[in-house]
């Protein structure tokens, strides 16, 4: 067998204190996952209802690299996010076994073009140009659980251009990372290589080109980078 075309590049992001790199399946993203970021974007929070969208694989940006200011929106906000990395997958997780899949985890931000999620809102469309387009992923290095364990309260925070935008503690999140596991593989068979963004807390705001933002989960990981 012969490819067509030449196979596409398998995004891929850097393993801390290694020389290798973790190739990504797919990036899952739960919304209204802390429950002050809810109420700004005028909503609430609900344990029953988990709100999951995707970005493409390739939307990631790795190496504190450039990200460039995407088109089709005047409006772009930055969600600070701790990120999980899924070393296996399977179907109807339970809460007990699932962080026995994780590989490890990093930070990232769920770059979204806010002007385009609210007509989508507005019309009952689907969030995807608003969230899953290209560089929308920029996200640290893996830290490996191995190394450092399940973070279950740490401080993530988001500068821009050295003024505080978003701090808060992934302990107050609604849905923690072994219920969104659990959650998530309810409704799709997880796999090995996927990635998950596990919700922003309030102070989502825009970013413009120019605009140098440095991401942090405290004792885990740091992401830096520019609106180019
Ligand atoms: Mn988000």
């Amino acid at each position: 067998m012969t490819y067509a075309i030449a196979p596409h590049a398998i995004p891929a992001i850097p393993v801390t204190g290694t020389d290798m790199r973790f190739p990504v399946h797919r990036i899952y993203c739960i919304g209204r996952n802390y429950a002050d970021h809810a109420r700004e974007m005028g909503a609430t929070a609900d344990r029953a209802n988990p709100i999951f969208f995707s970005k493409p694989a390739d939307a990631i940006v790795i190496d504190d690299g450039d990200v460039p200011y995407p088109p089709a929106t005047s409006d772009l906000h930055h969600e600070v996010e701790m990120v999980v990395a899924l070393a296996t997958g399977g179907r109807d997780i339970p809460v007990a076994r699932a962080l026995d899949h994780v590989y490890g985890y990093a930070v990232g931000l769920d770059l979204t073009r806010r002007d385009l999620q609210a007509i989508a809102k507005a019309k009952g469309n689907p969030w995807d140009a608003a969230k899953g387009f290209d560089h929308s992923a920029p996200v640290s290095a893996l830290r490996l659980a191995s190394e450092i364990g399940h973070p279950t309260s740490n401080r993530l925070s988001l500068t821009v251009n050295g003024e505080m935008r978003q701090q808060t503690d992934t302990g107050s999140m609604i849905f923690s990372v072994a219920e969104i596991i659990h959650e998530l593989s309810r409704l799709y068979e997880l796999q090995s290589g996927d990635l998950i963004f596990t919700g922003t807390p309030a102070g989502v705001a825009v970013l413009k080109r120019g605009d140098r933002f440095h991401a942090e989960l405290a004792g885990v990981a740091m992401l830096e980078g520019k609106l180019v």
